[in-house]
């Protein structure tokens, strides 16, 4: 077989790539597995308003517990998922999971869910959110979908319209990972985003970057002018917390505040004293 022989030729030439190529391949046959044998769970980190500290919201984050390879984390299977068509029904189980524990939390507790590109791709995305969200009877407000820059790559007609189909329904859209993807900003203009989430990466060099506090700064004020919510990614410190309060930045998340868990429930009654009841800003 041309295939097979095309494969040896490459493990002559590059047995390190080759080794590569298989793990892959074990892992998209693993991933496959594992979306039938209950090896994916989900985590829930929390995001509070900086203006009063409150619990707001939680994101739900994908978990792979592998058998024989333990954590496998997402920025290593979601990709594997994206290029092998799995996404679709991974990204189906996430939302239907999410929603219904959402459906469990207090009414003023919304939920953030991962949206990959790559499902725009193959999916009707505003179908299934609707289906899913009808099924669960969650209410659209609670529910955000959060989306990164790179969907401005497939910008179509069908995108904009799936997105603002979204947001009539009272669904929030959400750009993630802001500020790290797509060098333009005129898509503010042509999609309905009504969040922000400025990239963990700016965030982790506040306070020892003047450029970066700039433009964290400048973020914020762009938030304020467009009327979106800004959420601050990867708040690690106080001292990150209290330039992004004194910016007037909107909701923070990140370990400072609390790490991803796998069980918000429990606990209910504790977490929205629990940023209040540290010393936040001066
Ligand atoms: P993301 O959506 O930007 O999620 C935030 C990531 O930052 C999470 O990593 C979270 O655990 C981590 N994080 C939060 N606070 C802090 C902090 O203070 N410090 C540090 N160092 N990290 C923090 P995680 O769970 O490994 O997810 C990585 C990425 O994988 C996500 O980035 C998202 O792009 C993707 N992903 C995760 N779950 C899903 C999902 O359900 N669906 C899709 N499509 N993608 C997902
Ligand atoms: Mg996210
Ligand atoms: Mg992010
Ligand atoms: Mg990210």
């Amino acid at each position: 077989r041309a295939k097979e022989d095309g494969r040896n030729t490459f493990r002559f030439f590059e047995p390190a790539m080759d080794a590569a190529l298989q793990k892959r391949r074990r892992m998209e046959n693993d991933l496959r597995n594992a979306l039938r044998k209950n090896q994916l769970y989900l985590d829930y980190q929390p995001q509070f308003g900086l203006d009063n500290g409150k619990l707001t919201g939680y994101e739900a984050l994908v978990r792979w517990w592998h058998p024989s390879e333990g954590e496998i984390p997402p920025t290593t299977f979601i990709p594997i998922a994206e290029e092998t068509g799995l996404i679709a029904p991974l990204g189906e189980w996430i939302l239907k999971t999410a929603c219904t524990y959402a459906t469990t939390w207090p009414l003023d507790t919304k939920l953030a869910v991962n949206l990959s590109p790559a499902q725009f791709k193959t999916q009707d995305v505003y179908g299934l959110v609707r289906r899913i969200l009808a099924e669960t009877g969650l209410e659209p407000e609670r529910l955000e979908l959060e989306i990164t820059e790179a969907i401005i790559l497939q910008n179509t007609d069908a995108v904009i319209d799936t997105l603002t189909k979204l947001d009539q329904l009272g669904v929030c859209i959400a750009m993630d990972d802001f500020g790290t993807g797509y060098s333009s900003l005129s898509y503010l203009t042509r999609f309905p985003v009504k969040k922000i989430k400025i990239d963990r990466s700016f965030i982790d060099t506040l306070g020892t970057s003047e450029r970066t506090s700039a433009i964290v700064s400048s973020i914020v004020g762009l938030g304020q002018s467009l009327h979106v919510t800004i959420t601050a990614e990867g708040v690690e410190t106080e001292g990150q917390a209290a330039m992004l309060k004194q910016w007037g930045c909107d909701q923070v998340q990140g370990y400072y505040y609390g790490r991803p868990e796998m069980d918000v429930t429990d606990e209910d009654e504790n977490r929205p004293a629990q940023p209040l009841d540290r010393p936040l800003v001066a």
